[in-house]
């Protein structure tokens, strides 16, 4: 499998390079945050509890987000490959993951960084929040996503250093310009 782990602050470019990673590599894609947004609109137990933490711009207690990601896993045994978007988030997750993934004879091939500067991620937030209504993308809690980021999330980019896994992108430029790195590094990765 290629398992594959999109990394970046909120408004970095996740779910728009997910989009043309899958395309092009045929790879299943899991985005937390989607998974959450259809539990919070079919009202779930998870949902509701799932809500509060999202409106406020805050993480997602771990446990809760583990056990739907090893669902979501078996739901998903017979693809080529997987792209974690906005998972893991958090050490803990990241420890998870590798031991989720290494049960099922696997791991991840590559992280990869998108790197872009803070004022530029609020400006394209508050867009997406005019564009799309997105209900936490509004200046307070996009103010609260990008400390949580800072405290609980930047730190993985260590983590996957350690683990010699990370590759750094430049996240800014055409959203072509950008692809062509990932692509790069992608086309040059170890299927497990
Ligand atoms: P996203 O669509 O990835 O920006 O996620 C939207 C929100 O869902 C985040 O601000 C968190 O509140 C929550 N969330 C998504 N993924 C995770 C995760 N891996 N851990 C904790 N919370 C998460």
């Amino acid at each position: 499998m290629l398992n594959v782990v999109i990394f970046g602050a909120p408004g970095s470019g996740k779910g728009t390079q997910s989009e043309l990673i899958i395309k092009e590599f045929g790879l299943d894609h899991i985005s937390t945050g989607e998974v959450l947004r259809a539990e919070i609109k079919n009202k779930t137990g998870l949902g509701m509890i799932a809500d509060g933490y999202i409106n406020k711009g805050h993480l997602v207690p771990d446990d809760l987000i583990i056990d739907m990601l090893a669902g979501v896993l078996d739901s998903k045994k017979n693809a080529r490959g997987l792209i974690f978007d906005g998972f893991p988030r958090t050490i803990p997750q990241a420890e998870a993951l590798k031991e989720m993934l290494n049960e099922r004879a696997t791991g991840i091939a590559a992280m990869l960084n998108l790197e872009v500067e803070e004022e530029e991620l609020i400006n394209r937030l508050l867009e997406r929040g005019r564009r799309m209504g997105r209900s936490d993308d509004n200046p307070e809690t996009i103010k609260s996503r990008l400390d949580e980021y800072h405290l609980k999330t930047a730190p993985l980019v260590e983590y996957y250093k350690k683990e010699n896994l990370h590759h750094a992108i430049k996240g800014t430029g055409t959203v072509e310009a950008i692809y062509e790195q990932i692509k790069e590094i992608l086309s040059s990765c170890r299927i497990s």
